[in-house]
């Protein structure tokens, strides 16, 4: 297949793609990225994710190394180019560039990018069965809103959970729930869902973006607040989101069950019209 490699599509893996020790996305994680859907070799929601990729670039001032429109051009070249007609994820991440190994960057560094896409099937099995999840302290730093390279915290704890039989880490900091490890977090009580609200201490996720909107259309009551580890206890179900897994029912967290286990009626539903809805998100 091929890539995308900086303004060029390559073959994927070419010897011409190898990345300069200096880079400061290899040294510092000095970069950013994002993880966009694709149903059926469409780009999905894309203007959503050119909104937070140039968001997160203008965060740490790295000169952004193309245009808005050329970004569109040259992935949806990329997708042509490979004739990927499937469901996918496509991955693009920019680093700030090269420079001699220094904390303190060079205004003038001109960003290094590329892209991939993969092939990544619906997760059906995840949407019936559903995951557990396990609480951890949130050692991250306090820009979460940031999609940056640098990984850490996150690496970290999720390595943990899956080694201990569970999909997430459910990040807390200061007593509060946060969102998991690599996707955002919902209780739902009394038929309203409670979220985190979308600010320096979570990634602001376009599937949280999309799943409110779909509440409001379906009258569920959506609550953007911090909710204390201790409400937890009176959760009836939980569930989280990410790109490429949409909706993902949470049944369990730590040693408690979650609705006995089961897929909850408000998650079932906002699965069923995500999956009725989304494709109006198709993307520019
Ligand atoms: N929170 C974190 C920490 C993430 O890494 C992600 C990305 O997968 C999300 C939330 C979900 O964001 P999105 O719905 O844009 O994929």
């Amino acid at each position: 297949g091929y890539m995308l490699w900086n303004k060029q599509i390559v073959e994927r893996n070419a010897e011409n793609t190898l990345v300069s020790f200096q880079d400061r996305g290899y040294q510092f994680g000095d970069g950013v990225y994002e993880v966009i859907r694709i149903y059926d070799g469409k780009l999905h929601a894309l203007d959503w994710h050119l909104d937070r990729l140039f968001y997160s670039m203008e965060q740490l001032s790295i000169r952004a190394p193309f245009s808005r429109t050329e970004i569109n051009q040259l992935l949806k070249e990329l997708i042509k180019k490979n004739t990927f007609t499937l469901d996918g994820k496509l991955y693009v991440q920019v680093s700030r560039g090269i420079q001699p190994r220094d904390h303190v960057y060079l205004e003038e560094l001109e960003a290094v990018f590329y892209a991939t896409i993969d092939r990544f099937d619906k997760p059906v099995d995840m949407w019936e069965k559903g995951v557990k999840v396990t609480l951890q302290e949130d050692i991250r730093w306090l820009r979460c809103d940031i999609k940056s390279l640098n990984l850490l915290g996150n690496v970290l704890a999720r390595t943990k959970a899956q080694k201990n039989g569970y999909h997430e880490p459910l990040f807390h900091r200061d007593g509060i729930v946060r969102e998991c490890g690599a996707s955002n977090f919902y209780m739902i009580k009394d038929g309203e869902i409670h979220t985190h609200p979308a600010n320096h201490y979570i990634l602001g996720g376009i599937t949280r973006k999309k799943v409110l909107l779909f509440a409001a259309e379906l009258g569920i009551p959506v609550h953007e607040r911090e909710f204390a580890v201790e409400e937890l206890h009176d959760a009836d179900e939980c569930f989280l989101t990410a790109t490429p897994l949409e909706i993902v029912p949470i049944i369990q967290i730590d040693e408690r069950p979650i609705n006995q286990q089961q897929v909850g009626e408000t998650t079932k539903k906002l699965q069923q019209y995500y999956r009725k809805r989304v494709y109006d998100y198709q993307g520019a």
